[in-house]
């Protein structure tokens, strides 16, 4: 579960609010939200918006956070999206507890606010075609110019807005909007479009609404309807300020939340736009919103991330007023340093070759013991099965090895992990594409668990499998989905995909303890890295996800910069 302690570091955001507990600005409430749009899946950046949105709310006594569905825009969102969202939100360990909404259920309350506006002489009903309006906005540096349709009077307004709501015109030919600055230099505040006309159903409100109110006019409303006291957004949203300001201002709200602007969280090799990861699923560049390359939330976890280890990755990067790009391998390296801890080592053979050891009895099995974490001895040991025939990794063996190759090749002595000394005595190939296709070699009966007893030292362990007891499994290799650190330079990001960043190998054998492991369960596969059991796996072949390599290139990266 998350911590309810605060955190080890502040933050600017945290600072305001201490602030605001201390003046009792909100008698000593904190409400915050976080406020996901139902158009795609959650990514690692809106995992950086939750761990602060449903953090402080846990660091404070008073603190409570909403979930809203800001589903304002019935042409993109879909159910599916919802129940998505809100089991990644739960499985990053969140809860909202009664505090689910949505913003369509404001819709009634919102189209009352919108009339009082009018009334108010502060909106008014445009008849303006959309390029029209885009023309008349002006642009940064020139300022835009007045509707034609500004001074419409108080009643024609009321009665063109009710007529939009009753569906008496077709799209785009009207909208409502804010009556506000044509010559402010914020293009936002340049008479927003606060109602639009959109013939589409809506997942929860059916065919009961023709109009839909914008982001800009929602957000706002929402918040303060809410009781919300710091509305924590990203910068983008900067600029749009001064309209969340001036529509609170305007309808003289009792709630009005102070929006607070923080810097979204980018990732090298990695996008973070759900437009773009729609774009990747539905073109199939990756197999689904869960595709274990993906950096959503459901492909994380499906890849065998750790709630845990993306809370602990949010709060190291910590909140700031400017944006950067995070190393992905801080990320890894959040993940390593868990699971060096809580997963088991086992060992698993990715790419076999066959060892025979000749001097070895044929129906002989024994039992090797071994330690299942050397980092935490609570975790126990297990017995691994060896015998005769056994498996190493193709890359542990080289028939003509160079000076600092070493693993085996025939003359040379290596360990076997847990197990017993073995040398190569000779090697087999295929007569006609001369593969090596296994080796023959001898043990030491005096090396048991791997240790000789006359203080003969070996330079090489392998890790093996014993081929008799070995399971076949399919391990499933990933890399970087992008070849580029910024995958959005050149051309566009799709151009940039790594067509290599999914390797499957159907052939790897993995040590018997394995058997029948559930999906989620994550190890250390000795020398290879952190492998997660897939839910493609079945009974009788299980499917394992690498979840990273042992190599931390974040340590490095880390201990230079501290040099
Ligand atoms: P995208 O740009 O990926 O489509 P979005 O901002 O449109 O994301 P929303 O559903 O509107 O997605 O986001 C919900 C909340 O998550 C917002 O408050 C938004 O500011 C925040 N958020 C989205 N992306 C990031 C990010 N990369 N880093 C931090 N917070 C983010
Ligand atoms: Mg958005």
């Amino acid at each position: 579960m998350p911590n309810q302690d605060k955190p080890a570091r502040s933050d600017f955001i945290r600072a305001i609010i201490e602030d605001d507990l201390k003046t009792n600005k909100h008698g000593g409430a904190v409400v915050t939200r976080f406020p996901p749009e139902p158009n795609g899946y959650l990514h690692i950046g809106h995992a950086k918006s939750i761990c602060l949105n449903f953090g402080i709310a846990l660091e404070n006594k008073k603190g409570v956070c909403h979930l809203r569905f800001d589903d304002t825009n019935p042409d993109k969102e879909e159910v599916e999206y919802i129940e998505s969202i809100k089991r990644d939100v739960s499985w990053l360990g969140f809860d909202w507890g009664e505090k689910l909404y949505f913003a369509s259920d404001y819709f009634s309350k919102l189209y009352n606010y919108a009339i009082d506006l009018i009334k108010m002489g502060k909106a008014y009903v445009c008849d303006l075609s959309p390029d029209e309006i885009r023309e008349y906005r002006g642009t940064l540096t020139e300022p835009g110019k007045n509707s034609p349709y500004t001074d419409r009077s108080v009643e024609e307004n009321l009665s063109l807005f009710e007529k939009m709501r009753a569906g008496d015109f077709e799209e785009g030919s009207h909208v409502l909007r804010a009556k506000i600055d044509m010559s402010s230099p914020n293009l936002n505040m340049r008479d927003p479009i606060i109602y639009r006309i959109r013939k589409v159903h809506h997942h929860r409100t059916g065919d009961d609404w023709p109009i839909y109110p914008m982001y800009d006019f929602t957000h706002c409303l929402s918040d303060s309807i809410e009781g919300i006291t710091h509305s924590i957004c990203t910068l983008e949203f900067e600029d749009h300020r001064p309209l969340y300001d001036w529509v609170l201002d305007e309808l003289e709200l009792e709630c009005h939340p102070q929006q607070i602007e923080f810097a979204r969280l980018n990732i090298t090799y990695t996008i973070m736009s759900k437009r773009k990861l729609l774009e990747l699923v539905q073109a199939g560049h990756v197999n689904g919103w869960d595709d274990p390359r993906l950096p959503t939330i459901s492909g994380l976890r499906r890849r065998g991330y750790t709630p845990d280890s993306i809370r602990s990755f949010c709060d190291r990067i910590g909140v700031a007023k400017t944006n950067s790009t995070v190393d992905v391998s801080l990320l890894e390296h959040c993940l390593r340093e868990e699971l060096n801890m809580s997963a088991p080592r086992v060992m698993v053979v990715l790419n076999p070759l066959k060892v025979i050891i000749d001097n070895y009895p044929q129906d002989k099995t024994e039992e090797m013991d071994a330690v299942n974490n050397p980092e935490d001895e609570s975790m126990g040991n297990r017995k691994i099965p060896f015998s005769r025939e056994i498996y190493i990794e193709r890359e542990d063996f080289m028939e003509n090895p160079p000076k600092k190759f070493f693993r085996l090749s025939p003359g040379t002595e290596i360990r076997l992990k847990h197990a017993y000394y073995i040398k190569c005595e000779s090697v087999i190939k295929d007569e006609k594409t001369g593969e090596i296709i296994e080796l023959h070699c001898s043990y030491d009966p005096d090396t048991k668990g791997g240790w000789s007893h006359d203080g003969r030292k070996v330079k090489g362990t392998s890790h093996w499998v014993s081929a008799q007891h070995a399971i076949k499994a399919e391990v499933r290799l990933y890399s970087h989905l992008f070849n580029t650190q910024n995958p959005d330079e050149g051309d566009g990001f799709t151009q940039n995909i790594n067509p290599e960043s999914l390797m499957v190998l159907e052939s790897c054998m993995v040590e018997p303890s394995l058997a029948g492991t559930g999906a989620g369960s994550r190890y250390q596969f000795l020398r290879q890295g952190y492998f997660c059991v897939d839910t493609d796996s079945k009974q009788d072949k299980p499917v394992f996800n690498r979840i990273v390599s042992l190599k931390d290139s974040w340590a490095k990266i880390d201990k230079s910069k501290k040099q």
